[in-house]
């Protein structure tokens, strides 16, 4: 057959080469071991954290060899198009911190010089390997309707053989052109296949650079590259992107592993570089006992969002995400408590073969060990713009007197053991809720058990007499010590364990009444700095209205 003739046919309109385009999408001329990596999801307006772990792990194999990130949207695949995709996605990525410097930047826009990088856009390129690889006999038109496809199906299941369209049953793998030619002419729809020159006991060995040596049946279908409509399909797609994107490593989610042959065969099919691999296991969780992966469907943390809601600071999802990234990770953080995530070596061969598991409560504990290094300023801001979105009423008291909670939020910060309260934005409104009286609820049931009710009065009401507003820390902790023996307690907690019947109990316990009085919790930060925040008459009114509660 004359398969130039055939390309021609097919493809009348395509009036550039493979060479234009190589020229066009010149090597990036990156320094020897600079890693070209993308993300490239299809806009379906769901970022799953799944995703943006994916992501991270794909920046970061860019960014520690010194090479190149883009993003890429594969929108073929109409039917999963939502309208906001594409912003969602970029939001979503913006939201915790992954910078696009290269592909698209928004909907409908885009930097770079290899682009256009919505799949969408780039109909023209397709069209012309596709043309290319017709031309060469390596790919041809096929005119099975989808019954027929579907007696092809109940066939192969009846004859207990693959399923595919490969062999005996690739019909139009034998067309002459001339019947082309007719049904091209009557209109008959069609789509353009992969003529696979893959045999039936053929293998395939790549070594992925997650999970090792890898061995396969080689690809004997002639899959669809492109569908009747002319819109490729997200396998020609891809080899054809990252090859003129120059990527070196195609790092993606591991769902995409039985592709691999296929994948590896279109390379090679259109004399391109075949990238290198890395397969991203997916974030498990456990359930029951087991281990499966984190679902959209059941749990919530797996949609970005949650973490926006939930007011997660996007240094915490990142940080955590790095914990899930390389277990070695943690030792590092250690030995380097302040250096910049961006400093970490990160390592493609320390990712977990079988899937990292993820664990909202260490999420929780990375956060706040994130947040408890920051000053109070910081705090407050992020605190601020998450209130604003998600509790506006808890926005418009902290924003009546910002001093206020910039003071409250800066008790027991900028120390060397800085308490570890906060996890997330959403955990402030409980945290400083004593502070507020339309957020406080007196209650003076949390006092410790072997303190009768008589004696907590009685050491309010002695400490109602001696304290004062203007006492600096020592004496105000002087005072308190000072009540203990005239109470019956013991100022000295030593003394107290040697002798525990002698005393009612000891200066802790005469502190945490008082606390309870004030912030009706046992725990809280600087129980000093509280007192100055609230101020003398509230204090007062506070201790006394404890003191009538317990009368
Ligand atoms: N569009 C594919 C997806 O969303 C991308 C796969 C890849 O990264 O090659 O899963």
């Amino acid at each position: 057959m004359d398969f130039e003739k055939l390309a021609e046919l097919l493809f009348p309109s395509v009036d550039k080469t493979p060479e234009y385009y190589e020229e066009l999408y010149r090597d990036r001329g990156l320094p020897e071991g600079a890693r070209v990596t993308r993300f490239a999801p299809s806009p379906t307006g769901y970022l799953h954290i799944g995703g943006l772990f994916s992501c991270l792990i794909s920046k970061l194999t860019a960014d520690v060899s010194g090479g190149r990130f883009y993003l890429r949207i594969e929108d073929t695949d109409k039917k999963r198009e939502i309208e906001d995709g594409v912003s969602g996605i970029i939001k979503g990525l913006s939201d915790f911190g992954i910078d696009v410097t290269e592909g698209v930047t928004g909907f409908d826009s885009e930097v770079g010089d290899y682009g256009p990088y919505t799949q969408s856009k780039r109909a023209p390129i397709y069209h012309c390997f596709a043309k290319m690889l017709v031309a060469q006999g390596l790919a041809y038109p096929c005119f099975c309707t989808a019954e027929e496809l579907e007696a092809m199906r109940a066939e192969q299941e009846a004859e207990g053989v693959t399923p595919g369209y490969y062999g005996k049953y690739a019909k139009c793998r034998e067309l002459s052109l001339e019947d082309i030619e007719e049904k091209i002419k009557a209109g008959v729809p069609y789509v353009i296949r992969l003529r696979s020159p893959g045999c039936e006991d053929g293998k395939i060995t790549f070594d992925d650079m997650i999970k090792g040596k890898i061995e396969m049946p080689e690809n004997i279908v002639d899959v669809v590259l492109l569908k009747t409509d002319g819109i490729p399909t997200y396998h020609f797609a891809h080899c054809v992107d990252d090859h003129l994107m120059r990527t070196t490593h195609v790092v993606r989610g591991d769902e995409w592993i039985s592709s691999v042959p296929t994948h590896i065969q279109l390379f090679k099919a259109c004399g391109f570089k075949v990238p290198k691999y890395a397969h991203i296991a997916p974030i498990m969780k456990l359930d029951e006992g087991g281990k499966r992966k984190l679902s959209k469907r059941k749990d919530p943390e797996a949609a970005v969002e949650f973490y926006s809601e939930q007011g997660f600071p996007k240094e915490s999802v990142l940080e955590y995400l790095y914990t899930l990234a390389n277990s070695n990770f943690e030792d590092w953080r250690r030995a380097n408590p302040d250096a910049a995530l961006s400093d970490f070596p990160f390592n493609l061969k320390k990712m977990s073969v079988s899937g990292a598991l993820f664990d909202l409560v260490k999420m929780n504990d990375v956060s706040k060990n994130v947040i408890c290094r920051k000053n109070a300023d910081w705090v407050l801001e992020r605190t601020l713009a998450w209130a604003k979105e998600y509790n506006p009423d808890f926005y418009a008291l902290l924003d009546a007197d910002r001093e206020k909670a910039r003071a409250i939020l800066n008790i027991d910060r900028e120390n060397p053991k800085p308490r570890k309260d906060i996890a997330k934005w959403a955990d402030v409104p409980d945290y400083v809720a004593y502070f507020y009286d339309s957020l406080y609820r007196p209650d003076c049931t949390v006092l410790p058990e072997h303190i009768d009710k008589a004696t907590a009065a009685a050491v309010l009401k002695k400490y109602k007499d001696v304290w004062n507003i203007a006492d600096d820390k020592d004496t105000w902790f002087a005072r308190i010590k000072d009540i203990c023996e005239p109470l019956g307690f013991t100022p000295n907690v030593k003394e107290y364990k040697a002798n525990p019947d002698a005393y009612k109990g000891h200066v802790g316990d005469v502190s945490t009444v008082i606390r309870v009085a004030i912030t009706s919790r046992t725990n809280t930060p600087d129980l000093y700095e509280i007192m100055k925040i609230l101020g003398e008459a509230e204090v007062n009114a506070r201790l006394e209205n404890t003191i009538n509660a317990l009368s």
